[in-house]
């Protein structure tokens, strides 16, 4: 049940929610109040006690004797103080009532506002971190934008179109329920035929709403779409411009901005369609009470007049509460489709979790293995038996054609994936039975596609160890060879980058990533082609400083590397070739094999000469 997660949200604040309850209940009896206190002020402006000379005097009923009472006080009080002082004390008591329904309804909105807010900021904080949970697997499956949507949007939709409406229809409800009650007071046979027109009104206005969740659904998925076409748009706009597809962007946007137009017209109208429906029906039923309600008092006499105005005055008021509590479920209806988008992020596997009796793992003292890893990203297998023993301290590259898989084994150590078949393991052991945050604690990667936030470059580099000095940063940004390029900035250490590190060239943003992973003194770094937006001295002497201090530091390095000359130096080399280790050792004992090894080196020493 999709309304399920509502009310998870919704139950630790329940006893606020029954109090206001509670405030919405004395609201609707001051209505009730004020519906019920005209009676007898018409019965002091219209001197009703005329009434009784001309035979429109009713015979029985309990509303007519509670009627009565009321207006034997009113009697009383017009012998002792005259009619215009009880006309004042009335007025009063009516100023009073009206004072106090709407203090009891602001008072209940008081309370709930802060419900709705904090509810929907503790729905955002919950999804936020299990996208921060959420396995990489997912990602490859889901558009950006259409998850930023989710988390905005559809979150935002849920206050608008359900919360708020609980707000709004909440004291409609008690006001309905009294109201139906009042009428009965007053009238049970009106009432009885009143209480077969309503579901009448009910069923025919539920047509409206059979489509509804189904097109809000859509509605929203759309909206999804559309955030995650702006999304890409904007992070490829130099491709857009650079092949003139402009137009093309400019066409797709329209084609989904107008079908959204068109789909939110559809359902604005049939939302809008649910108040003049039930407001007609609602007419329909007044004038057929009106009929019913005239041969009571005419002919039959059970009714007084006074009476059955209180009472064509009660559903007068019901009408709107009865079209608030419609439209309330149509918006509600519709807003399920933005629950359902975000009850799916909810739902999404977390493949990679970590066991209740996980171990720690707060040291690498040894070795890391893949023990035969096999894994796939889906039908086609990607890595295929893989066996690798780095032990601690070596500089181990993994090295091959394009689409081998040494990404995917670089994603294994960190817990990225998990493998589908044999484990990987640190000092013995399997990481999948250790502490997720021991495990990533241990190693520092930097990938190819750099992730650099709209900051400092000194804050930028700091989010590898928060608690670093200024010394410890510069430290690491002289290692990575960026400490030069960041001292010609505008600001220095304290300039600022830029959306994803704009302002930075492709080579001054992977140093910096670079200079981030060695400030975190990770005992483990990943280097995933970390160096290729670099030019080959360039990256050789960074790859050359970090393998020294490595060395010195007992680092564990495991790069994935395109240009072999940055990693001759490396303990092993391991080729790989669709999913399977087909060479490994030295650069030398490799080049001497005459294999695939010795075939890339030749291939690049040829396009380098050929430079
Ligand atoms: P390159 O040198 O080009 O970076 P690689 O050797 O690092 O390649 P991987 O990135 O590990 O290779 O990819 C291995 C295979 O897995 C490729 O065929 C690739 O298409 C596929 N692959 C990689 N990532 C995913 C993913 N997220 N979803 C599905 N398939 C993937």
């Amino acid at each position: 049940m999709k309304t399920g997660l509502l009310f998870k949200y919704l139950r630790p604040y329940t006893g606020r929610l029954l109090f206001n309850v509670f405030l919405r209940t004395l609201s609707a009896i001051f209505t009730i109040v004020l519906i019920v206190s005209v009676a007898p002020l018409l019965y002091i402006l219209f001197d009703a006690g005329a009434g009784a000379e001309t035979g429109t005097q009713a015979t029985g009923g309990i509303a007519n004797a509670g009627i009565e009472i009321l207006e034997s006080w009113v009697n009383v009080s017009m012998v002792r103080f005259g009619k215009p002082v009880t006309l004042l004390i009335l007025s009063s008591c009516l100023t009073g009532a009206y004072f106090m329904k709407n203090l009891c309804a602001y008072m209940g909105l008081y309370l709930f506002s802060p419900i709705r807010n904090r509810m929907v900021a503790q729905m955002r904080n919950d999804l936020f971190l299990k996208f921060m949970n959420l396995p990489l697997s997912y990602y490859a499956k889901q558009q950006k934008g259409d998850l930023i949507s989710r988390i905005t949007n559809n979150t935002q939709d849920i206050d608008n179109q359900m919360l708020n409406q609980v707000q709004e229809v909440l004291v409609d409800i008690v006001t309905f329920v009294f109201l139906v009650a009042t009428l009965f007071f007053i009238s049970v046979p009106l009432s009885l035929f009143v209480l077969v027109l309503l579901p009448v009104i009910g069923m025919a206005t539920s047509f409206i709403s059979r489509s509804l969740k189904r097109k809000s659904r859509r509605l929203q998925n759309l909206n999804g779409q559309i955030s995650a076409q702006v999304e890409e748009s904007l992070e490829g706009m130099k491709t857009i411009r650079n092949y003139n597809t402009t137009r093309y962007a400019v066409n797709k946007f329209h084609v989904d901005n107008n079908l959204y137009y068109k789909l939110n017209c559809r359902l604005l109208h049939r939302i809008n369609l649910s108040s003049p429906v039930s407001e007609v029906l609602g007419t329909i039923a007044i004038v057929a009470i009106l009929i019913i309600g005239g041969y009571l008092i005419l002919s039959e006499h059970s009714l007084k007049p006074e009476a059955f105005i209180t009472y064509l005055l009660a559903m007068i008021q019901i009408l709107p509460s009865s079209k608030n509590i419609t439209t309330a479920y149509f918006t509600w209806q519709s807003g399920k489709g933005s629950l359902a988008r975000v009850k799916e992020v909810f739902d999404a596997d977390e493949v990679i979790v970590q066991k209740p009796d996980a171990k720690e793992l707060k040291s690498f003292e040894h070795e890391i293995a893949l023990e035969d890893v096999s894994f796939s990203y889906g039908e086609k297998q990607t890595l295929d038996h893989i066996g690798l023993r780095v032990e601690k301290g070596k500089f181990v590259a993994l090295v091959g054609p394009s689409g081998g898989g040494k990404s995917t084994i670089v994603n294994l150590i960190p817990r990225f994936y998990d493998p589908v078949g044999g484990r990987v393991t640190i000092d013995g052991k399997d990481i999948a039975e250790c502490r997720i945050r021991d495990l990533r604690d241990l190693s520092a990667l930097v990938s190819q596609d750099t992730v650099l936030f709209n900051d400092t470059l000194y804050n930028n580099i700091l989010v590898g160890n928060p608690g670093a000095t200024r010394e410890e940063v510069e430290h690491a940004a002289k290692m990575a060879d960026a400490h030069d390029f960041i001292m010609q900035c505008e600001n220095g250490y304290d300039s600022f980058i830029g959306d994803s590190g704009t302002k930075l060239s492709g080579g001054q943003r992977q140093r910096v990533s670079i200079a981030r992973a060695l400030l975190k003194k990770a005992p483990i770094l990943l280097f995933d082609e970390a160096t290729s937006a670099l030019d080959t001295e360039a990256e050789n002497r960074i790859m050359e400083a970090i393998r020294i201090e490595g060395k010195k530091n007992s680092q564990t390095i495991i790069s994935v590397a395109h240009r072999l000359s940055s990693i001759r130096q490396a303990d092993e080399i391991i080729v790989i070739e669709d999913g399977r280790i087909v060479e490994r050792g030295t650069h030398e004992h490799l080049y001497a094999l005459d294999g695939l090894y010795h075939k890339l080196c030749q291939m690049q020493n040829t396009a380098n000469s050929e430079s």
